[in-house]
């Protein structure tokens, strides 16, 4: 095993319940924040949407396909960008080819001069911001959707980085209409940027991460799970850009702490362990203090000795 693929982490996460009152969003592209205090916001009217930035997640690999076989190229009020981002991880079926394409979108690599030695996914990278930035420009699509799959059982999850009005309507939207499904949000309190991923480069963005579904396999729940999400995203967008109005409410948004690392050997660095069962599927719930955590290829069970978290026993490479 290599180093890369030994790369896998007990990603945990603390229940940071964030409570975002008094938010109204309103037709003329307003949201109230406490006594009426409002800030006007554009129609969001460009839209891209991402599958296939890991060439092994294959939900949205075929959803872009699909949407591009079907040249979608307009829904309602909105004109939508469908992009297969590494095609050539896709074609091999992998992460990555050369870099983790997810890993490119700081503005440091999006303006680094390309050389012939510049990996093959910070050229995509690139190309990717010419064609639905440039990040931070006004040019920049209003919102940008990258789809993405883990091996983890969490659901469907909003990723996203600052707090945004917009992706916390949207999350709000999504939770009232899917209601056989836990739709969670995660924040990554990272600027702007040094934010890393793709969707950092719309105006407004997230990525959605659903699961579990192995890598390179497609599975009709999950990509049925995805494909009713985005048909919300866009009903709230209609709604939204045809002058609804957006009662004020609260969601809840999970914010990462800290990521543990496997057990492992110390001289070959070579994983000693796997999650354990109890914990194992057991994502976003609360993990005690004496819990197990991992159980050893010798039977040692490993528990938990920090205080009560949320978990999310993940594969590193899987997001
Ligand atoms: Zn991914």
């Amino acid at each position: 095993m290599t180093a890369r693929t030994s790369s896998v982490l007990l990603f945990v996460c603390l229940y940071n319940k964030k409570r975002e009152s008094n938010i109204q969003l309103t037709p003329s592209f307003f949201f109230s924040w406490k006594q009426m205090e409002s800030v006007s916001f554009p129609l969001l009217s460009r839209v891209a949407i991402c599958g296939g930035t890991h060439g092994n997640e294959m939900t949205g690999v075929y959803m872009m396909r699909h949407l591009q076989k079907e040249k979608i190229d307009k829904i309602g009020s909105v004109s939508v960008s469908t992009v297969l981002s590494n095609p050539r991880a896709v074609e091999v079926c992998r992460r990555y080819v050369e870099t983790d394409l997810n890993r490119c979108f700081t503005e440091a690599l999006l303006n680094s001069p390309v050389t012939d030695s510049t990996p093959y996914e910070l050229r995509r990278a690139q190309e990717l911001n010419a064609q639905i930035g440039p990040k931070g420009s006004k040019e920049a699509v209003d919102l940008l959707i990258d789809i993405h799959n883990t091996t983890s059982n969490m659901g469907l999850c909003l990723i996203f980085y600052s707090i945004d009005w917009f992706t916390l309507h949207i999350l709000k939207y999504l939770q009232s209409k899917m209601t056989s499904v836990e739709v969670r949000a995660i924040q990554l309190d990272i600027p702007i940027s040094e934010a890393y991923s793709l969707e950092s480069v719309g105006k407004h963005g997230f990525a959605i991460e659903v699961g579990p579904q192995p890598n390179g396999v497609v599975r009709a729940d999950i990509y049925n799970m995805v494909k009713e999400a985005v048909d919300h995203v866009f009903s709230w967008l209609q709604e939204f850009n045809s002058g609804s109005t957006f009662e004020e409410g609260e969601v809840e948004a999970y914010t990462l702490v800290k990521s543990i690392d496997y057990p492992r050997n110390p001289v070959t660095g070579e994983i000693t362990a796997a999650i354990h069962s109890q914990l194992q599927d057991n994502d976003f719930k609360l993990l005690q203090r004496g819990d197990p955590i991992f159980l050893s290829f010798s039977g040692e069970t490993v528990k938990n000795r920090a205080a009560a978290i949320i978990c999310r026993g993940k594969d590193m490479r899987a997001r």
